[in-house]
């Protein structure tokens, strides 16, 4: 298995120089933060992701998560259990949770750019980790002063782990079908019921696991409006927060599927022996409303599997396609590296682009998280909030769908060996796949997107980041080499605004042609983001790029000698990157964009009319 790699480059650039990490340090919250604690922090991340967390990822694959049937218990690789330790022991399972119950208090941008390295070398480590602080938060949140001192500080500096259990057989985009149970005994509820494909619904790392379950109280009306939210542990936890009975809990077994082995989706019985102890979070037949806590931020780090699966894959590609050597260079007929060949340098392209965008999207709305919470206006907070939602479902859906599709591309671009185990990128391409099925399917998110996010506040939301996007065209319409690209950005982000006004028209008595064109308009959105994203970095980086230049005595014009420049100088290889990556996109993707438009604006409805 090749050594992970990753862009830490391009990871301080899209946090520090794009997303602007600096703003928060004026801020209360974080005055004790500076630039050095940020960087030493990233440095810190990949190292551990590099050294610790990389050499797992193909046990991750093969044996992965073990289910014993006698015992009924879980299993998981030995490494997986000492790299945790490490983990939790380094700080990072609660980088951006509340120090008073032993988080570190960090910004949520900053934990999702050493995410970033995590997820990219062994995804399905992290999973066993990730839900455990989302869980803690909802018992910060909504649980009662005596749950929060029992159990918040043993979940987040991970002695504890955490899941969240919604899916049943029959419920699972459709939530609100849900028929787990829960009856009221005194202080406590009993739960009765069984949940599906809950990820980490048993492990051995943790002495102790808090589910977070969705059960209706007898007699709570159906659907998602009668659900409630119940932390209910494997075992029962003493008042001085001591261990003590099983809870009448346990895995009936684990499913076997297409990619991140080392992460175990369990069948939960809750109750078998009336039993299950489970304690009310928040108010009763309000559960959906908290656990939309956690499936928020869930979804952002979902998104970010996709981008960072996607960034390591693309990192493998170019490290191969730079050493393998096949056929002849078509301009000197000397014997070429496959990177020379210009059907490989553009699926390369297409990686970079993909990769580097979504990564950009993912930490400018972590950004926008941050901001909404510690921002010092509460009209600030609210405009930040706004962006939140709105980009949430899009940063889970196109960063997911991107992230296949460019791990897809990396196998191809390494031949036969990319569809080898052994060269890594194939077990990239499947543990990516999952992103778009869970946590709300891709589909689920566009209808989120269409029915709820777009028509907030009456549009205003959408219209204020449209304003954002359409200022770094206002600034740059003279820019000396990006003014042509910045057109087509400018006609792509047109292009959206009209989809979206057709739909703010139609959609009332029409909604049919809302719903039918969700999933593509979301597509839409995606791309045009990314594009302003990419355009926004190329702005960042060209002066920089040409400051390199001028230090070292380089003509801009002359590319035979920027060439030469960007041959040994590092960072003015990332800069020039930067700026041809967003001119690919702009002359290669956003055109597409209006023609898009056209179709999501047709009225056609021929998937509704065709028998199928
Ligand atoms: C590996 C793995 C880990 C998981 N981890 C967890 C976990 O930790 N906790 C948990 O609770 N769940 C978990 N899940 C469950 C996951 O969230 C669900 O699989 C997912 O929400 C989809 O539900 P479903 O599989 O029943 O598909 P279905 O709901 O049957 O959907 C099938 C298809 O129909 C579409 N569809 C369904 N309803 C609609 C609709 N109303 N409008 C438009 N399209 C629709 C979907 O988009 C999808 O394409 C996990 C699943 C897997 C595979």
């Amino acid at each position: 298995m090749p050594e992970f790699i990753a862009d830490i480059r391009d990871i301080k650039f899209a946090l520090i120089e794009q997303a602007g990490v600096e703003k928060l340090f004026s801020l209360p919250k974080y005055k004790e933060l500076d630039l050095d604690t940020i960087n030493a922090i990233l440095d810190e991340a990949y190292k551990f992701a590099k050294n610790q967390m990389g050499p797992m990822n193909a046990l991750g694959d093969s044996p992965g998560a073990q289910y014993d049937p006698e015992t009924k218990k879980v299993t998981l690789p030995d490494s997986f259990k000492e790299t945790y330790k490490l983990f939790c022991e380094n700080g990072w399972l609660a980088l951006a949770h509340n120090p008073e119950y032993g988080g570190q208090g960090m910004p949520y941008s900053l934990t999702l750019a050493a995410n970033d390295f995590f997820f990219g070398s062994c995804l399905s480590f992290c999973l066993n980790a990730l839900l455990t602080t989302g869980a803690g938060h909802l018992v910060e949140t909504f649980g009662s002063d005596d749950l929060k001192r029992i159990y918040l500080e043993k979940m987040y500096t991970g002695e504890w782990g955490g899941t969240m259990c919604l899916t049943e057989a029959g419920a699972g985009s459709d939530v609100g079908a849900c028929r787990t149970k829960a009856k009221q005994d005194g202080d406590h509820y009993l739960i009765e019921g069984e949940k599906i494909f809950i990820s980490s619904g048993d492990q051995d790392m943790t002495a102790n696991i808090c589910h977070a379950v969705l059960a209706r109280i007898e007699g709570a009306p159906e659907g998602t409006k009668g659900l409630s939210l119940f932390l209910v542990p494997k075992f029962r936890v003493n008042a001085d927060g001591s261990l003590g009975q099983p809870n009448d809990v346990y895995c009936s077994g684990i499913e076997h599927k297409m990619g991140i082995h080392g992460s175990p989706t369990c069948t939960l019985i809750f109750g078998e022996e009336n039993k299950c102890q489970g304690f009310l979070l928040g108010e009763a037949n309000k559960g959906m409303r908290a656990m939309f806590q956690m499936m928020n931020e869930a979804r952002i780090s979902v998104g970010l599997q996709g981008a960072a699966l996607s960034n390591a894959a693309y990192q493998l590609a170019l490290a191969y396609t730079r050493d393998r050597v096949q056929g002849s260079n078509l301009l000197t007929g000397k014997q070429a590296n496959i990177i020379d060949h210009p059907d490989v340098r553009q699926m390369l392209m297409w990686q970079k682009a993909y990769s580097e965008g979504c990564r950009a999207l993912l930490l400018r709305t972590a950004m926008f998280y941050d901001l909404s919470e510690s921002a010092e206006s509460e009209e600030e907070r609210a405009r930040y909030h706004g962006y939140l939602e709105l980009l949430t479902p899009v940063c889970k859906s196109y960063a997911s769908d991107m992230g296949f599709k460019s791990t897809e591309l990396s196998v191809q671009t390494m031949g036969g060996y990319g569809y080898l185990t052994e060269y890594g990128v194939e077990q990239l391409m499947r543990d990516t796949k999952i992103a778009s099925i869970y946590e709300g399917t891709n589909g689920i998110q566009a209808l989120d997107l269409m029915g709820r996010k777009m028509p907030a506040k009456g549009g205003m939301n959408f219209q204020s980041l449209m304003q954002m996007m359409m200022q770094l065209g206002g600034e740059n319409a003279d820019h000396p080499i990006l003014k042509d690209d910045i057109k087509l950005l400018g006609d792509a982000l047109n292009a959206l605004i009209t989809a979206a006004l057709h739909f703010a028209s139609v959609g009332k008595e029409q909604p049919i042609q809302a719903i039918l064109n969700a999933t593509p308009y979301l597509d839409l959105f995606g791309q045009v983001v990314v594009g302003w994203l990419l355009m926004e970095q190329a702005v960042i980086a060209f002066p920089k790029l040409g400051a390199i230049a001028k230090d070292k005595g380089v003509d801009v014009a002359d590319l035979k000698a920027m060439a030469k420049l960007c041959n040994d100088n590092e960072e003015a290889k990332f800069y020039a990157g930067k700026v041809k990556v967003a001119q690919f996109y702009a002359r290669r993707s956003l055109p597409i964009c209006a023609a898009k438009a056209e179709i999501l604006k047709s009225g056609d409805l021929s998937p509704l009319e065709i028998p199928l």
